[in-house]
């Protein structure tokens, strides 16, 4: 139950257990149109929740947390789908400040070495503040290229890449001459990135990865991998010799799609199982193990970065999109996290996908108070840690350092839960059409 904070609230004078019992449904709330409606309203014992009636579970936007989480009460079992700080990881900018700061952290504390398991994102800078440092690093490498990108933008909008340093200049003149600028509207922020111009390639198309990582609480840290996500592809060759083409450069689906090339129904996207089958052939199972265990790695740190400084309210619950991309040395990078990965489906295949993701997103949000508290598994999510690495055997204390321990992630690889997924498509099918 969730209300305004200055609202009479009127509790129903029940213990926690008792008030899980006796709810004969959860009512929820959400504002997407897509794949989620979808799952929330063909879950058993959900029902739907429109204006300002009372929730159990709120799928909210971010603009939303924004304006009304800090006057909004919540019953202990109320569950809200954003961290209220979320953007401490979300925003392209401040994801970078705190990476660097935990790095900082790790070489104090544990040494270079683990200092240097941080190295896994482009050389950034904050603009305009850093712009005197990024110039000093440009004019130490002439030549390279840079990609510069607005914090708080998503889907490749506003993105560009450059040589130059006269094309910034080109760019400040034009943020300061806008008609924002004239209302004093301060210029928008961007970061200015190293560009990878060696992405690994397949068929000579580049590519970046979507992995959705679910994290149930900071403190402990908690988080789940999911064993599904895709490749996202360009539909066009890749070459250094075009900059200005983002149909080249940037793998957005929604840049994609607006490619003469792009083909509606054989879309942009391979699944994970097919990207690491197609490694493993090319160059063995074991070169692709340490690739998945670096991606691995990629999630762990980037968590532990902001993990004291996101606030941990045990309402609060997100489903992460990550984006990575590979290059031809094999090491993975992280371009992005997304607090709100697009759920809308751009293929069956695609449905099929975000449909069980979703499904199992609230399995393990767990409203229905259905799980013990020991799952390491459930569904296509995999405890990856809690409070510390997950082991994926039985029994083995879950202590990192030791010399056999195995942590319990497998993205990419084969999910059981395929043979389910087409049952439940068909089933969410069949009622809708029969509710329409
Ligand atoms: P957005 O939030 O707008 O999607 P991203 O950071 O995800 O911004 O970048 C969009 C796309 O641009 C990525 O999917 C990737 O294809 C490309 N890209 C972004 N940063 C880099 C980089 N440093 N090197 C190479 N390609 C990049």
């Amino acid at each position: 139950m969730s209300r305004p904070k200055n609202q009479n609230y009127k509790g129903h004078g029940l213990s926690k257990g008792k008030e899980r019992e006796q709810r004969a449904s959860i009512r929820f709330k959400t504002t997407l149109m897509n794949t989620l409606m979808d799952v929330l309203r063909h879950r058993p014992g959900w029902v739907e929740v429109k204006d300002e009636g009372e929730w159990d579970f709120y799928w909210c936007d971010v603009s939303w947390l924004r304006e009304n989480f800090d006057h909004t009460y919540m019953d202990e079992h109320v569950r809200i789908s954003h961290f209220r700080n979320h953007y401490e990881l979300t925003r392209k900018n401040y994801m970078v400040k705190n990476l660097k700061r935990f790095r900082k952290q790790l070489e104090r504390e544990a040494g270079k070495l683990e200092a240097a398991k941080c190295d896994f994102f482009p050389k950034t800078f904050e603009m305009p503040c850093e712009y005197h440092l990024f110039v000093e690093e440009f004019r130490k490498n002439p030549g390279i290229t840079w990609i510069m990108k607005p914090v708080a933008r998503s889907q490749g909008k506003g993105i560009f890449l450059f040589r130059r340093l006269k094309d910034i200049m080109d760019w400040r003149k034009d943020t300061r001459s806008s008609d924002d600028q004239k209302d004093d509207i301060p210029v928008e922020n961007y970061v200015a990135q190293r560009y990878i111009e060696n992405p690994y390639l397949i068929g000579g198309r580049k590519f970046d990865l979507r992995v959705y990582v679910l994290v149930m609480s900071y403190i402990p840290l908690r988080a789940w991998l999911y064993r599904d996500g895709f490749a996202r592809f360009s539909n066009t060759r890749f070459t250094l010799n075009s900059i200005d083409d983002q149909y080249v450069h940037l793998t957005n689906v929604a840049v994609q799609k607006t490619s003469p090339d792009y083909h509606p129904k054989k879309g942009c996207k391979w699944m994970l199982q097919r990207f690491r089958q197609y490694l493993a052939s090319k160059h063995g199972p074991e070169v692709v193990e340490t690739l998945f265990r670096d991606i691995d790695n990629i999630f762990v740190k980037s968590l532990q970065s902001v993990q004291k400084v996101i606030i941990s309210d045990k309402h609060c619950f997100e489903l992460y999109g990550y984006d990575i991309l590979i290059d031809q040395d094999l090491k993975p990078w992280l371009l992005e996290v997304n607090a709100s990965p697009s759920l809308t489906a751009s293929s069956q295949e695609d449905y099929e996908l975000k449909t069980c993701l979703l499904e199992d997103t609230l399995h393990v949000v767990d409203m229905e108070a259905r799980l013990t508290g020991r799952e390491k598994r459930v569904g296509g999510f995999d405890l990856m840690w809690n409070d510390g690495p997950v082991s994926r055997e039985e029994g083995v204390p879950d202590l990192s350092g030791m010399g056999n321990f195995v942590t319990n992630t497998h993205l990419g690889c084969v999910n059981d839960r395929k043979k389910q997924l087409r049952q439940l498509f068909y089933s969410l099918q069949v009622q809708k059409k029969a509710s329409s």
